[in-house]
């Protein structure tokens, strides 16, 4: 029997309107795994999650998730995936309350479940008692830790985190790592973004390595390190290698 994936990107090309910037991206996660999307700025790794999540359509090519493709069956797809963008998008008119009760409709979850889960994340980033605020007035990680709340607060079968360790304080930093293990403890896949580049080799599993709208490397870091032929370096030292 062949491995599930939970997430197949197979031959993806895409862009903005009719502007090419992905040439035949393919990628995978699997249940349970950790996957660091690294690569300069604007190698398109925002741009390929876009494509993942569904704001982009693909020019070309495949993305599957548990089988589920986006154009056959957009609403389970949808459902299936929870995203923490890299810019929080929260709407100035409602509460921190609101907004986690939004996401709980439109992934139609069981209110008192969800919520459950909702009051454990809140705790976890000191937002048990802004649940009257408007988090659109809050400070940039404070935004953020909303936003991972949210998703965090799913059951979806991949997460999809863009560049979440910048503008988080350490501690915040630390407790988002221990959730995203809790999520692949729970076989959740999880595709994060980043350009820390040390956090990403303790944490990630495995690696794609972006350049030009291309995978240029991807594997374990001690693949990557095979292919470098740099038998002992650091991912980031590898990266300046490869990038
Ligand atoms: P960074 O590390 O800076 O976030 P990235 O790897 O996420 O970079 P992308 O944001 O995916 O890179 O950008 C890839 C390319 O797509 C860049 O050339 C960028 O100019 C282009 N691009 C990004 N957003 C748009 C857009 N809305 N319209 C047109 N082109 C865009």
């Amino acid at each position: 029997e062949g491995i599930l994936m939970a997430l197949e990107v197979k031959n993806l090309v895409g862009g903005y309107s009719q502007i090419p910037v992905l040439k035949k991206v393919n990628l995978d996660v699997q249940p349970g795994e950790l996957v660091g999307l690294i690569g300069l700025n604007g190698a398109g790794k925002s741009t390929t999650l876009n494509h993942i999540i569904g704001i982009l359509r693909p020019f070309s090519g495949e993305i599957t998730l548990n089988g589920l493709n986006l154009q056959d069956n957009p609403n389970e797809y949808k459902k299936q995936i929870a995203y923490v963008p890299e810019t929080p998008i929260l709407y100035d008119e409602l509460t921190l309350r609101e907004h986690l009760e939004l996401t709980m409709n439109a992934y139609q979850l069981d209110h008192d479940q969800a919520w459950q889960r909702a009051n454990k994340l809140l705790k976890t980033f000191r937002l048990e008692n802004k649940l009257d605020w408007f988090p659109a007035n809050f400070s940039k990680g404070m935004k953020q830790k909303v936003m991972i709340c949210c998703a965090f607060m799913t059951d979806a079968k991949l997460l999809i985190v863009d560049e979440p360790l910048y503008g988080l304080d350490p501690l915040a930093v630390h407790d988002l790592l221990n959730l995203i293990a809790e999520k692949k403890a729970a076989g959740v896949a999880v595709l994060m973004s980043t350009h820390v580049l040390d956090t990403a080799q303790r944490y990630c599993d495995r690696f794609v390595l972006l350049a030009n709208g291309q995978v240029k490397a991807h594997g374990t870091l001690a693949e990557l390190r095979a292919q470098a032929d740099r038998p002992d370096e650091s991912l980031d030292e590898i990266y300046l290698g490869l990038a």
